[in-house]
């Protein structure tokens, strides 16, 4: 039997379980899980003071004040609703952004394929353009 016809899990590449109809293995999506329910408990955890720390410090800010990454942070004010709506579907180009944050405007926006308009709006609305300020300048 050739073991090529199985189905691979879509995150990591392993051969799914034989009884496995979804399209990750079981260790993907119980990580997942565990992720999405990471994200929901820090969401819930203090809204009010994540909604003031996103206002006085931005993302970074929320991170602090919850003690988790960026990352997450990001995930929790798009959540709360505290990024403008159209945001919702470029959360993959804010992480990379905040990433990107040691570098200048213009240097992301051509890492990201985006204006540098653009980048200093999202790092605006994100709260890190204070940070990212003191790198512009040539
Ligand atoms: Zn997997």
């Amino acid at each position: 039997m050739l073991d090529e016809t199985r189905i691979r899990c879509e995150s990591c590449a392993a051969l799914l379980a034989r009884d496995n109809h979804g399209t990750q293995c079981s260790p993907c999506r119980r990580g997942q899980i565990e992720v999405m329910a990471r994200r929901a408990s820090l969401v819930t955890r203090d809204p009010d003071g994540a909604r003031r720390a996103f206002a006085g410090r931005g993302i970074h800010g929320v991170a602090a004040h919850l003690r988790c990454s960026a990352d997450e942070a990001i995930d929790v004010v798009a959540m709360l609703g505290l990024l403008p709506p159209a945001y919702r579907r470029r959360i993959e180009v804010l992480r990379r952004l905040v990433a990107l944050e040691q570098v200048s405007h213009v240097a992301a926006a051509e890492e990201l394929g985006l204006s540098r308009w653009t980048v200093a709006t999202y790092r605006r609305d994100l709260g890190i353009d204070k940070v990212a300020a003191a790198y512009t300048r040539p």
